[in-house]
């Protein structure tokens, strides 16, 4: 067996267990493998191990894996979601390429995902991203904006609102991080109750994914623990196949 199948392993049985412990099914908490600046090689040792929702940061690089992926049979039941920040001039490529987004945090790039959506395809499921606890970063809206953008996309007709996303600063005090994360939760339970189509509530990464199971999480996003340490960004698409150059330097 190879190393990714079997961290895919271990972290199926982590999140199996975080669930156990609360009292939750472990159903109730889909894994999305990070891939972002892996080879395709990676992401195909990934599939035959039986894992088909993958999340990419940078537009270009998802889109090259999309589109390589297509052309091969049993693509049907792989599922893209674009988890990094979107600028706007990029909207079209995710429009037409991926499943879902989890990054929308601004009415203007709904409505040109909305606008730009293919009509043969489902609408593009979105999650709107929560800046919750960093307030450094630049992604993101406050919980008070909450239910004017949820309103704005749900009028949407290309695209689906299925829940929130967060990427909380990480915090050196257990407790501490739990109270974030349940901050979330009550945000979900409460946007659930406004809209039957939310589902989905996208937080977890390889650090503090228990706590996130333990808040409520719905999508755990796993990148480390399943692929190993990242190295760099890379610049073009052929960097996608080239299985050498993600093992020296530390990101
Ligand atoms: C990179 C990334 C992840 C995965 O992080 P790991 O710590 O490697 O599991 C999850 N979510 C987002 C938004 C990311 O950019």
């Amino acid at each position: 067996m190879s190393t990714i199948q079997q961290n895919l392993q271990a972290v199926r049985s982590r999140i199996d267990a975080a669930t156990q412990r609360c009292h939750r099914a472990s159903e109730d908490v889909t894994l999305l493998a990070v891939s972002k600046t892996k080879p395709i090689a990676d992401l195909e040792e990934a599939i035959s191990a039986g894992q088909r929702a993958f999340g990419e940061n940078y537009v270009q690089e998802g889109v090259d894996k999309v589109k390589y992926f297509s052309k091969r049979s049993g693509s049907e039941s792989l599922e893209w979601h674009f988890i990094g920040p979107l600028q706007s001039n990029k909207s079209r490529l995710v429009a037409e390429n991926f499943h879902w987004i989890h990054t929308v945090d601004r009415a203007r790039i709904a409505l040109r995902l909305n606008d730009q959506r293919p009509e043969e395809l489902a609408p593009l499921n979105v999650l709107i991203q929560i800046n919750i606890s960093d307030e450094e970063s630049k992604s993101g809206i406050t919980l008070a904006g909450l239910d004017e953008l949820a309103a704005q996309i749900a009028a949407l007709p290309r695209l689906c609102l299925r829940g929130l996303m967060a990427i909380p600063a990480p915090e050196a005090d257990a407790a501490r991080q739990l109270a974030v994360f349940q901050q979330m939760n009550q945000a979900f339970v409460t946007l659930k109750s406004q809209y039957p189509c939310v589902d989905t509530l996208s937080m977890g990464m390889t650090d503090d994914m228990d706590a996130a199971i333990a808040a409520g999480s719905t999508m755990v996003r796993i990148g480390t623990a399943i692929f190993g340490a990242r190295d760099y960004v890379p610049t073009n698409s052929g960097a996608l196949h080239n299985t050498q150059a993600n093992n020296t330097l530390e990101r």
